[in-house]
């Protein structure tokens, strides 16, 4: 959480047009840490980041720039929420991923609709994360990428445990920085070295190389990872097992595969 901290006030330190969202993807539910709309926490940042010409120069008592506090204390404080009420009931592995990146794209989206004068925007989302990826949110997860690709969004993946093929594909996809950190006490130097820099400028540094992408795909009907599998040539979905009709959009497909493949098996099993 200091490492995430400390990286969320760099980004806001590097320029004062930066903006910041933090959202949290728990296992039953992703939500804002920050902003937070339900207070008048936006309106104070808002303010700070218009004020384009004049340095913002509140400080707190202990020499803390008041903005960087708010941002600590709304973390802190909403992950603690957050676990203390999710004490409770069953115990997932996973994370909503796909959700909290669908919220994020909803943020950058009403951002720059907010965004009146004609600079360009552009946003990025960084991933962190430690949970196992969920081949059940396939769908949602590839959906959500794709949007970011059509909205120039880039992806980026800090790994902390449990490598994703899903985030190596979304990273890909969208020309974001995929990376499984070696060593967790290292954690605040990876976040500021890779993924401070905005992605326009990532070329002129080293960076390190690009992992192999797992393009997998999860199958409709079992939401398994499978290499091969059969495609539905109506709505390209994925099944591991052939069936006549596709559950996606109900195209009956006519026998013309199967009859061969059993034929061809019955002429090796005669020989
Ligand atoms: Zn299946
Ligand atoms: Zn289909």
């Amino acid at each position: 959480m200091d490492c995430v901290m400390v990286f969320a006030n760099s980004h806001l330190m590097l320029s004062h047009v930066n903006k910041l969202a933090v959202i949290a993807a728990h296992t039953n539910q992703s939500q804002f840490l920050y902003p937070k709309h339900d207070s008048s926490a936006e309106a104070t940042v808002a303010g700070s980041g218009e004020s384009s010409n004049s340095l913002p120069v509140d400080f707190v008592n202990d020499g803390k720039y008041e903005l960087f506090g708010l941002v600590d204390g709304f973390l802190q404080s909403e992950v603690k929420k957050l676990v203390l009420n999710s004490l409770e009931g069953e115990i997932y592995s996973d994370s909503l991923i796909a959700g909290a990146m669908t919220m994020a794209l909803c943020y950058i989206h009403r951002m720059e609709k907010e965004c009146s004068f004609g600079q360009t925007f552009s946003s990025r989302i960084l991933v962190i994360k430690g949970s196992e990826d969920n081949p059940a949110q396939y769908m949602n997860f590839m959906n959500a990428v794709f949007t970011a690709q059509k909205q120039n969004v880039v992806i980026d993946a800090c790994i902390l445990e449990n490598e994703s093929g899903l985030l190596q594909q979304a990273c890909d996809i969208t020309g974001g920085v995929y990376l499984e950190i070696p060593q967790m006490a290292g954690l605040l130097q990876y976040l500021l070295w890779i993924f401070l820099p905005d992605p326009n400028i990532r070329h002129k540094l080293t960076l390190p190389p690009k992992a192999q992408v797992d393009y997998r795909a999860a199958c409709f009907c079992h939401r398994n990872l499978i290499d091969i599998g059969y495609v539905c040539s109506v709505c390209l979905s994925i099944f591991c097992t052939f069936s006549p009709i596709c559950s996606t959009c109900q195209t009956t497909f006519k026998l013309l595969g199967p009859p061969k493949l059993s034929k061809k098996k019955s002429k090796k099993t005669a020989s």
